[in-house]
């Protein structure tokens, strides 16, 4: 408790961010209003998942991480200015010591109305020690990655994985009256033939689905190319079996989502690489040391830390900010073939947070 005290006092002693008059003050050059902010809270992680890090991975130095307080303070700017929407994720953002701390301080703009939606992705490692702690945070929905049902192939797909820990993640959530939504990176030859199973299983189990594309982030073991399966390929097959229906469906991401009459739940698309879903883009994302990136897929980057430890106050950071988002790229070029096979990006998905 004495964290989450000093958390909130460095933070202002508790008064709540004021709400941005008449909603949005961030807007890109290209008149995107941005208003959601993802923080990478640890590049670290229990799990190595094979597309997305390599096994032996170099981490930061822990003294290079941000502090809670400072995680905090660099919210809260953002809430300040615009942010309803603010998501926790990584690495794996329930290995970060203390991470609940961080998160039970966030929930006083819940509170406020400040913001509206604090929430996490998660490999759902460690989602049954922490389960009824985020829903008394006010965390009401959250992600869950999962890309197969089989205890077998999951191992293999995240090396160090536990599936079983994982489903008692995913059940305390629920239990604890949290909406899961499960993400899969949809793999060829090694998911493909399993969409339509893990489909019927999280719609009947009341979660959405939603499938993702792989996108060429950081230098993994394998080759890329060989794993690539375009979400438009993955739909055709789908809708052989199943009735799919576009409906308007927003969660602030960039799904674009169906309903699946033959089981009444929802099923999302991720397609960075078959439908460049940049136009609407309304988010940043900050990693654990500070750095803002401007979008996912482009190596221009922003550094807050050094604005934000300049001073006490919050003019130079507010100032830095704005910089950053005056020069938000249009989009990402992403591209996964045989002649392109560096990443358009070198950092790995868990810097930037997924
Ligand atoms: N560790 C948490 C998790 O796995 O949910 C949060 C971080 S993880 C980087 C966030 C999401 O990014 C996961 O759903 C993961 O499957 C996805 N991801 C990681 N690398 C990816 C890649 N190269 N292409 C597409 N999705 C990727
Ligand atoms: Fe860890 Fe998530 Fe990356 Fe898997 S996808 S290695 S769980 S950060």
């Amino acid at each position: 408790m004495e964290i989450v005290k000093d958390i909130v006092e460095r933070a202002g002693g508790g008064v709540a961010a004021t709400p941005a008059p008449g909603g949005a003050n961030m807007i890109d050059p290209f008149g995107r209003a941005i208003t959601y902010l993802r923080i990478s809270v640890t590049d670290r992680c229990d799990f190595r998942c094979v597309y997305c890090m390599a096994e032996d991975m170099t981490f930061l130095p822990k003294r290079d991480l941000l502090t809670l307080e400072e995680l905090d303070r660099l919210s809260t700017a953002f809430i300040d200015k615009g942010v309803r929407k603010l998501r926790l994720t990584g690495g794996e953002p329930l290995v970060r010591r203390n991470i609940m701390h961080l998160i039970r301080s966030l929930s006083r703009h819940l509170e406020t109305g400040a913001l509206e939606e604090l929430t996490i992705t998660t490999n759902g490692s460690q989602l049954e020690r922490f389960a009824s702690e985020l829903a008394d945070c006010g965390v009401k929905r959250i992600n869950v990655s999962l890309d197969t049902l089989d205890p077998d192939k999951f191992k293999a797909i995240t090396r160090w994985g536990d599936f079983a820990k994982v489903m008692a993640g995913i059940k305390a959530a629920q239990a604890a009256g949290i909406r899961v939504k499960l993400n899969a990176v949809a793999l060829k030859g090694f998911n493909d033939d399993e969409i339509p199973a893990m489909l019927e299983w999280a719609h009947g189990e009341g979660m959405d689905l939603t499938l993702i594309e792989t996108m060429p982030l950081g230098e993994i073991d394998g080759d890329r190319t060989d794993q690539y399966l375009p979400l438009s390929a993955v739909r055709a097959r789908l809708s052989e079996r199943f009735t799919l229906t576009d409906i308007p469906y927003k969660t602030g991401g960039p799904a674009r989502y169906v309903e699946v009459a033959e089981t009444g739940g929802r099923l999302g698309f991720i397609t960075p690489l078959t439908h460049n879903f940049c136009e609407s883009c309304n988010r940043v994302r900050l990693t654990c040391t500070g750095t803002l990136y401007m979008c996912l897929g482009q190596e221009d980057a922003a550094d807050l830390r050094g604005p934000l430890r300049a001073s006490e106050g919050n003019e130079l950071l507010s100032n830095a900010i704005d910089e950053a988002i005056g020069r938000k790229p249009k989009g990402h070029d992403f591209i996964i073939d045989r002649e392109t096979r560096r990443p358009a990006v070198s950092r790995h998905m868990s810097v930037t947070g997924g």
